[in-house]
């Protein structure tokens, strides 16, 4: 099992004080239709960032950026919506279920317990996955597209009942795509359990950007595991150093789309010479990656689901503070 040559940098329970141990991922982001990070018709532009193209290739040119809230947001969602399923979401203050920007986090769930909470009143836990901004490979300028469309009358076509044709017109900006995001998530001081729930809700979320119906689908994918007592380059040092071997490698072109085998393997020729820089002492190998994914895979599984999530539940027992005024009603919630 590769879980256990990460156990050293794995916390064997939950504590309060941070011990530095570090487990962290590369991630590629992979857009599969067309994707929105904003509000729509908010009038906010794509998000990007002037920055330099690679490390050797000094130019400057824009990137688009996905930025920590836009990831780590759907990706809480999604393992809630499994708490909530199994009963493992309590009763905030005032008899709330815990909930998401809302400020009444429930400061017992698992959701709370990994990824933090800031309460109102005395607790406040930091959260023990880190992400950053992710960037895409190509400049920005390459990967949007722009789109005039017609607003639909409520009957789903371009006239109201009286035969009137729509005259209103939205231009929209969206994200093409197959446009590669790169992203290193950090994870600290977690136990295999806990690595288990965060990585299973990077996995399992297929859903990014604004909330409506265009929201897009995106594929992720582990390409790398580290343990050590540090942080990896960031993810802009990584993005821009995969710019740089893709422009040198023959046969690729450096616009969009890119194949996405060639910047897999451009991803993992890179990582492979992190071993050993920086506080990083373990690198999962090719099939002992496949076999933490596996194992993730398996405890998510319809079959084991609901008993993995208990057992890692079951881990905060010790540690969950009762509000003063829930005492009473220490129940989970509906
Ligand atoms: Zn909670």
């Amino acid at each position: 099992m590769s879980i256990e040559k990460l156990s050293s940098f794995l916390a064997s329970t939950y504590e309060n004080f941070p011990k530095g141990r570090t487990i962290s991922l590369v991630v590629l982001r992979t857009t599969q239709s067309e994707t929105i990070f904003r509000t729509e018709g908010s009038g906010e532009p794509m998000s990007s960032e002037f920055v330099q193209a690679g490390l050797e290739n000094t130019e400057i040119i824009p990137r688009l950026v996905m930025t920590k809230r836009k990831q780590i947001a759907p990706e809480r969602r999604k393992g809630r919506e499994f708490l909530r399923q199994y009963n493992l979401l309590y009763n905030a203050k005032g008899d709330t279920i815990c909930s998401l920007n809302t400020n009444a986090p429930c400061e017992m769930c698992i959701d709370c317990f990994l990824y933090g909470f800031a309460a109102g009143g005395e607790g406040a836990q930091k959260s023990r996955v880190w992400t950053e901004d992710a960037f895409s490979i190509l400049p920005s300028t390459e990967l949007i597209g722009d789109r005039t469309i017609n607003a639909l009358y409520e009957n789903g076509t371009m006239r109201d009942e009286t035969g009137k044709a729509s005259t209103a017109l939205n231009t929209s900006e969206y994200i093409k795509p197959s446009v590669h995001f790169l992203d290193i998530v950090t994870l600290k001081d977690v136990t295999a359990d806990e690595l288990r729930y965060a990585v299973g809700n990077i996995l399992l979320t297929t859903r990014y950007g604004a909330v409506s119906s265009r929201v897009g689908r995106m594929d992720n994918e582990i390409l790398g595991v580290f343990g050590g007592f540090a942080e990896l380059p960031s993810s802009l040092e990584l993005v821009q150093q995969v710019f740089d071997l893709l422009s040198k490698t023959d046969n690729v072109t450096l616009e969009h789309p890119l194949q996405k085998d060639s910047v897999v393997n451009a991803v993992k020729s890179i990582i492979n010479q992190w071993t050993n820089k920086r506080g990083i002492s373990v690198q999962l190998n090719e099939e002992e990656l496949n076999n933490l994914v596996a194992d993730i895979d398996t405890n998510w599984s319809m079959e084991k689901q609901e008993e993995f999530l208990a057992r890692l539940n079951k881990t905060y027992e010790s540690y969950r503070q009762i509000p003063a005024e829930n005492t009473s009603k220490k129940s989970k919630g509906k």
